[in-house]
């Protein structure tokens, strides 16, 4: 049987403390598994030691290959990024705060063996964390089940083992709000989870503050479902209904009665009410259009200034 090549890809952002660390785990773990594989690290435009600490990783150990993105792309691009690179048959996504035992990877190739494309991690119990990021973490996973429109599983991060051939489907979806988790869920094939408990960062601080939690919650939403705007439909209907009861009763009043003091109060409500309506759903649909604005530049998804490690170097890195 051919010799299983695994990748594995971990995108690092200020990452100084852990990288020595995290990689000593890794390569421990890896070296168990499988004689061949490749560590590559995304230095996603790090302003800290860590471009340095890969360096020296990559000069001592001809497994490690570096990418060093020409900015600070974010989490998924590092990701992208990474997958843009691979050449395993197997391919392994890990953070760099070991917030994701590496020991669980052994688990995801026996699951690979035994013949499922996908491979996901499933925390059971988040230590570490505090109770807004646990809470609000599992209201959106929730809600994004109810929303999208292929099922996300649940309490899955971007710890998981995939198949190349999922990677070569990933690669051609172009696409520029990147929600890889949904992604991955939406090329299909076998999936199947593995389920861990993920610890507290070893170092270091999370890299995602709480607005860019946001955006990432709104990211997953706006690209995986048109519920929002459909939304939109349903309360235009229902407020067009109620301007409707609004009308009659305002004719009823005009004609049938003596009573028609000129309506301020409620015209003023009608007003502010479906003014404000229509401001909230302006904006959604102005979230899409930004979407499709940004989406029609066709940029690339990021930069590469530097790679070591690889043999050839790939056309990606001359975009
Ligand atoms: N990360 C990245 N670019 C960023 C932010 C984060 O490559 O702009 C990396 C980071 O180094 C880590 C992973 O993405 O390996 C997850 O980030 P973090 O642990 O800060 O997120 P959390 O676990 O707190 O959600
Ligand atoms: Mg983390």
């Amino acid at each position: 049987m051919k010799e299983l090549l695994l990748s594995v890809v971990v995108p690092c952002y200020n990452e100084e403390e852990v990288i020595p660390i995290t990689h000593n785990r890794l390569i421990f773990v890896l070296e168990e598994i499988t004689p061949q594989f490749e560590l590559i690290y995304i230095d996603d435009g790090s302003q800290d030691e860590t471009p340095n600490h890969l360096r020296q990783l990559q000069q001592h150990d001809q497994r490690v290959k570096v990418v060093f993105l020409s900015r600070n792309f974010g989490h998924q691009m590092a990701i992208t990024a990474g997958l843009d690179h691979v050449s395993g048959d197997a391919v392994v996504l890990i953070d760099a705060d070991l917030q994701d035992p590496p020991e669980v990877i052994k688990e995801m190739v026996n699951r690979w063996y035994e013949g499922y494309d996908v491979v996901y991690g499933v925390r059971t119990d988040r230590q570490g964390e505090t109770p807004f990021k646990l809470w609000s973490a599992k209201a959106f996973y929730r809600m994004m089940n109810r929303l999208s429109d292929v099922p996300i599983p649940l309490d899955t991060g971007d710890f998981r083992l995939m198949d190349r051939r999922v990677v070569e489907a990933l690669k051609i979806m172009p696409e520029r709000d990147r929600f890889l988790r949904g992604m991955v869920s939406w090329v299909g094939f076998r999936q199947v989870a593995v389920s861990y408990q993920r610890s507290p960062r070893i170092a270091g601080v999370s890299k995602y503050p709480l607005f860019k939690m946001i955006r990432f919650a709104a990211d997953g939403i706006l690209s995986f479902s048109l519920v929002p705007l459909r939304i939109a439909i349903w309360v235009g209907l229902l407020t067009v209904a109620l301007s409707f009861l609004g009308i009659l009763y305002a004719l009823f009043v005009r004609l049938f009665t003596l009573s028609w003091v000129p309506g301020w109060t409620i015209s003023f409500i009608a007003i502010l009410f479906i003014g404000g309506i229509q401001l909230i759903f302006l904006g959604v649909i102005g979230e899409y259009i930004g979407r499709i604005y940004r989406e029609d530049k066709r940029r690339p998804l990021y930069l590469v200034r530097e790679s070591l490690g690889f043999e050839h170097l790939s056309n990606r890195d001359y975009i």
